[in-house]
């Protein structure tokens, strides 16, 4: 629309649009006040609509994802998790355990990682796992330790969701949901995710192009949850040298093609300790908005992904050269809110 179209031109717009069966989504923003056009085929609108009063112009999204392109919405977008933000040029590292194993090593882990200088914690409650014969997590139990965590620590929570009926539970206790690899074409997981009040992490299928990855996001998007944090954690290649093949590639791709914040996760991607810290740093020389990365008290002891796991030690210089370099690249680490007050440690 022309940045001075009235009330009432917009609003005749908008009439024109639903009078079509398309659903209108006003879009506000510095310069312009777009109108997006969603529903299938909704460039055959074209026609009907650019030459009614206060339209500038009437412009197809090429793309198969609308919402979450660059041509939708050309502003990056900031999401805010319980105050750190993951795409204001900052980079929020994310740590912590593959999984909640029990409350003292979580608290532990939170507390090393806090001390460090980690903005987030992660820790899975509910874990994916290859066989199912494997520690698949603590549940409702690890949710709880996270919360207590959070609350010693001020540190926001992100931690894995795995089926739509566990949306709410997770969404009681986490900042943010995490969907992972495996189901990152879980449609009806995307759809849950969508309509739960909580920032979704979105890691890349095994297999999936950007674009799937992307349209995987729109489902989100298009679910009415704006908030999404894509999460590159390497692809399944012919390569089994790295537990992946981390496409650090597609941070300036996606950045380029999506207003999205893009996060880097080393651990999966590489599968082991010693490769983590070099990947890390090249990814936020590429641009990353954040990192997640597993750390352990006692990697060896780990009931997963203890050769991914950085030792403490190994974090905490980690983070003394993330901190250097992002100096370097007029860049700064985003930090963790501090924790309620009136929260005593254990
Ligand atoms: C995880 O982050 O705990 C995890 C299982 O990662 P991914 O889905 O990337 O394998
Ligand atoms: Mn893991």
């Amino acid at each position: 629309m022309n940045k001075n179209a009235t009330p009432t031109e917009v609003a005749n717009v908008v009439a024109h649009i639903v009078e079509r069966g398309f659903r209108p989504v006003e879009m506000p923003g510095a310069d312009r006040l777009a109108i997006g056009v969603l529903g299938s085929n909704a460039a055959s609108i074209r026609d009907a609509i650019v030459d009614l009063p206060g339209v500038v112009d009437a412009v197809p999204v090429s793309k198969p994802y609308k919402q979450v392109t660059r041509e939708w919405h050309p502003e990056a977008t900031v999401v805010d998790v319980a105050s750190v933000r993951f795409g204001d040029g900052s980079c929020a590292v994310i740590a912590g355990p593959c999984a909640v194993e029990s409350r003292g090593q979580l608290l532990d882990i939170a507390r090393a990682v806090h001390d460090a200088g980690a903005a987030m914690l992660r820790g899975g409650a509910f874990k994916p796992r290859t066989s199912p014969y494997s520690f698949r997590g603590l549940g409702v139990e690890g949710l709880e330790h996270l919360a207590e965590a959070r609350a010693l620590t001020g540190l926001p929570i992100v931690t894995e969701v795995l089926n739509p009926s566990d949306v709410e539970a997770v969404a009681e206790h986490a900042d943010m949901l995490q969907v992972g690899t495996r189901n990152a074409q879980n449609f009806s997981l995307l759809e849950a995710v969508g309509e739960a009040r909580r920032p979704v992490l979105l890691k890349r299928g095994l297999s999936n192009t950007v674009e799937e990855w992307l349209l995987a996001a729109e489902y989100v998007v298009s679910h009415g949850n704006p908030d999404v944090v894509l999460c590159e954690r390497g692809i399944r290649t012919f390569e089994t040298g790295t537990r992946n093949t981390l496409d650090l590639s597609a941070v300036p791709l996606v950045k380029s093609l999506s207003h999205l914040p893009v996060i880097v996760d080393p651990s999966h991607a590489t599968g082991h300790r010693h490769l983590v810290a070099s990947m890390a740093l090249a990814a936020m020389a590429a641009g990353a908005d954040g990192l997640m990365l597993e750390v352990h008290t006692d990697p060896e002891a780990a009931l997963s992904d203890g050769p991914q796991s950085l030792t403490v030690p190994m974090f905490q210089e980690l983070m003394g050269r993330l901190r250097r370099l992002a100096e370097s690249l007029d860049r700064r680490l985003a930090t963790a809110p501090s924790p309620k007050v009136g929260v005593s440690p254990a």
